[in-house]
C-alpha cells in the first residue's frame, strides 16, 4: 500500500532553503531588464518552493514511484509495444559525440552523427523493403501526416486533384482518420469481415477515382495478419490509389515479412515502439517514413546524402513537401534505435518477432477459457479479448483494467479497436519471461473469478493506488497543474 500523505515540495518549502549550489560568479553581473527591456522583467518573485537538495530528490523519487513503467512491471498495452528498453541504448545516446553536438554545427564537425543517421536510414530501408527513408517525423502520427502529404503531392503532380478520400478500416487506430483529416482528406471507412480482416467486397465498393490512399496496419489492430494484402494492394493500385502502411505493428513481422514486398507505397515506423525508444508519458518519439521510388522526389528536405568526401544535407529538392520538423528528427531516439538494430542484428530481429508472436499466442490460449475471444485464430504479436461475459455480470472491462493495477500490472489497451465490444487488447512483447506471463495469467484468472464471486472488489478498484478512480475527462480537459488552487486559471 502506498503512502498517500507524502508532503509535496510546496508544503516543505522554508524560506531561504536552496536545492542547488553554484560556483561564485566570476563575470560581471548583468541586469536582465537592460537586455530584455523593463516590461519583460517580473514585478514580483515567482512563487517557487524553497527546499533543500535532499527534499527535491525525495520529491521526485516519490513521484517516480507513483508511476508505472516498463522498468517497474509488466506493461501489456496493446498496440504500444511496451518492450524492455536496453540500457546499452542509453549509454550510446549519452556519448559526448552524440549528446554534446548542435544541429547548427558545421557538417564537417558531425560526420559521425550523420553517418549514424545515414546507416539507420539504410537499415530501415532493408527492414521495410522501401526505396528511401526520411527520419524527420517526430512520432507515428506525424509520420502518417507526412506520408499522406507525400501521397497528396504525388497525385497533384500528375494533375490529379480529385483524389480527396483516404480509406481506413473500422479497426484502425484513431490517429489514421485524424491524420487523414489534418492532411486535408476525407475519411472513408472500410468494414472488417467476420474473421477480423478487411472485407474485400466492401473495399471494392468504396475504392474509386477519388481514392488517394488506403491506410492499413498489418498485422491489423486485432493482431491478425491481413492475408489478402496482395489482393488489396491490387484493388487500390488498379484504382490509382496508394497503399499506406501504419508500422506500429511491425514488431510482429520484423525480418519475416516486409511492407515493401506486400505492395505498400509509403510506411511509417514507430522507432520508440518497435526499436526500443523509451516512450509513454509523452516522451520523444521517432516516426521515420519510407517510400517507394515514385514518391522519393517529394520527401521532406533536406535529404541526407553520402558523397565521396562525407555526408551532407541536400536542400535542392524542388518537389519536396518541405520540412516537417525543425532540424533532422529526434536525434537521440534515432541513436537508440540504431544501437538496438546493431546489437540485435538480422537474426536477433527475427527472434524478436518470433518470441513476440509466441508470447501473445501463449497468453491468448491460456486466457481464452475465462474471457470471450472474438477472433479465435492464431494471432501475431497481440490479441483482443472481449469482456462481454463479465459485462453480463455487471462488471465492465474498465473495472477489470482498474483491478489489474492492484496486482501491479499496467492494464491492456481497452475499448480498442472499436469494432470489439468491451475490448481488451493485450500485447506481451518478446522481452517478458514465461514466469511474468504466468503471473499475469493468474491475476487475470483471479479477476475473472472475482467478477463471479465478489464483483464489488472489481467494480471499486483500484484499492492500492494513491488515487482511485479519476474523472478522466475532467482530468484531461481541466488539469490542475498548479499547487496553489487560486492560481489555476483555465
Ligand atoms: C501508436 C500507434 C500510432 C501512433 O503512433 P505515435 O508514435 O503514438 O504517434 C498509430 N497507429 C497505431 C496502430 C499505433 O499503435
Amino acid at each position: 500500500m502506498m503512502k498517500t500523505d507524502q508532503p509535496l515540495i510546496f508544503e516543505l518549502s522554508k524560506h531561504g532553503r536552496k536545492g542547488y549550489s553554484l560556483p561564485e560568479l566570476d563575470v560581471e553581473e548583468v541586469d536582465v531588464s537592460s537586455i530584455l527591456g523593463g516590461d519583460y522583467k517580473r514585478k514580483e518573485e515567482p512563487l517557487l518552493p524553497e527546499v533543500s537538495e535532499l527534499d527535491i530528490v525525495r520529491h521526485y523519487t516519490a513521484l517516480s514511484k507513483r508511476n508505472h513503467g516498463v522498468d517497474s512491471g509488466f506493461y501489456p498495452l496493446g498496440s504500444c509495444t511496451m518492450k524492455y528498453n536496453p540500457k546499452v541504448n542509453e549509454d550510446v545516446a549519452r556519448y559526448p559525440g552524440f549528446s554534446h553536438i548542435h544541429p547548427l554545427q558545421d557538417e564537417g564537425s558531425v560526420q559521425g552523427a550523420l553517418a549514424l543517421l545515414f546507416d539507420l536510414q539504410e537499415s530501415l530501408k532493408e527492414i521495410t523493403g522501401m526505396d528511401e527513408v526520411t527520419l524527420q517525423p517526430a512520432a507515428g502520427a506525424h509520420g502518417e501526416w507526412t506520408g499522406l502529404m507525400l501521397i497528396r503531392a504525388f497525385h497533384e503532380e500528375k494533375g490529379d486533384f480529385n483524389r480527396t478520400k483516404v480509406i481506413v478500416p473500422d479497426s484502425a487506430h484513431g490517429t489514421n482518420p485524424a491524420s487523414a483529416t489534418v492532411a486535408g482528406f476525407e475519411t472513408v471507412t472500410v468494414k472488417s469481415d467476420e474473421n477480423g480482416l478487411v472485407d474485400l467486397n466492401h473495399l471494392q465498393q468504396v475504392v474509386g477515382e477519388d481514392t488517394a490512399a488506403l491506410m492499413l496496419t498489418n498485422p491489423n489492430t486485432l493482431g491478425l495478419f491481413e492475408e489478402n494484402i496482395i489482393e488489396m494492394a491490387q484493388i487500390v493500385h488498379d484504382a490509382g490509389g496508394k497503399l499506406y502502411y501504419d508500422g506500429a505493428n511491425l514488431n510482429a513481422v520484423l525480418s519475416k515479412a516486409r511492407p515493401g514486398d506486400m505492395g505498400f507505397d509509403v510506411v511509417h515506423l514507430n522507432l520508440h515502439k518497435t526499436f526500443t525508444g523509451p516512450h509513454g508519458g509523452g516522451g520523444p518519439g521517432s516516426g521515420p517514413v519510407g517510400v517507394k521510388k515514385e514518391l522519393i522526389p517529394f520527401l521532406p528536405k533536406p535529404v541526407l546524402i553520402k558523397k565521396e568526401n562525407g555526408y551532407t544535407f541536400d536542400y535542392n529538392i524542388p518537389k519536396s513537401i518541405g520540412r516537417v520538423k525543425p532540424y533532422y528528427g529526434n536525434f537521440s531516439i534515432n541513436v537508440r534505435a540504431y544501437t538496438y538494430i546493431r546489437t540485435m542484428g538480422g537474426d536477433g530481429l527475427k527472434a524478436v518477432s518470433e518470441y513476440a508472436v509466441l508470447n501473445a499466442n501463449y497468453l491468448m490460449r491460456k486466457l481464452a477459457p475465462y474471457f470471450d475471444l472474438p477472433f479465435n485464430r492464431h494471432c501475431k504479436h497481440e490479441f483482443v479479448l472481449s469482456g462481454k461475459r463479465q459485462k453480463h455480470l455487471g462488471v465492465r472491462t474498465l473495472d477489470m483494467a482498474k483491478r489489474l493495477l492492484d496486482f501491479g500490472y499496467h492494464p491492456p489497451t481497452i475499448y480498442f479497436p472499436l469494432n470489439v465490444e468491451e475490448g481488451m487488447m493485450i500485447e506481451p512483447t518478446e522481452t517478458e519471461s514465461k514466469e511474468t506471463l504466468d503471473n499475469f495469467i493468474e491475476a487475470m484468472i483471479t479477476i475473472a473469478k472475482e467478477v463471479e464471486d465478489n464483483p464489488e472488489i472489481v467494480q471499486e478498484a483500484p484499492h492500492t493506488t494513491v488515487i482511485g478512480r479519476l474523472d478522466e475527462t475532467l482530468a484531461a480537459r481541466k488539469p490542475v497543474l498548479c499547487y496553489k488552487k487560486e492560481e489555476v486559471k483555465i
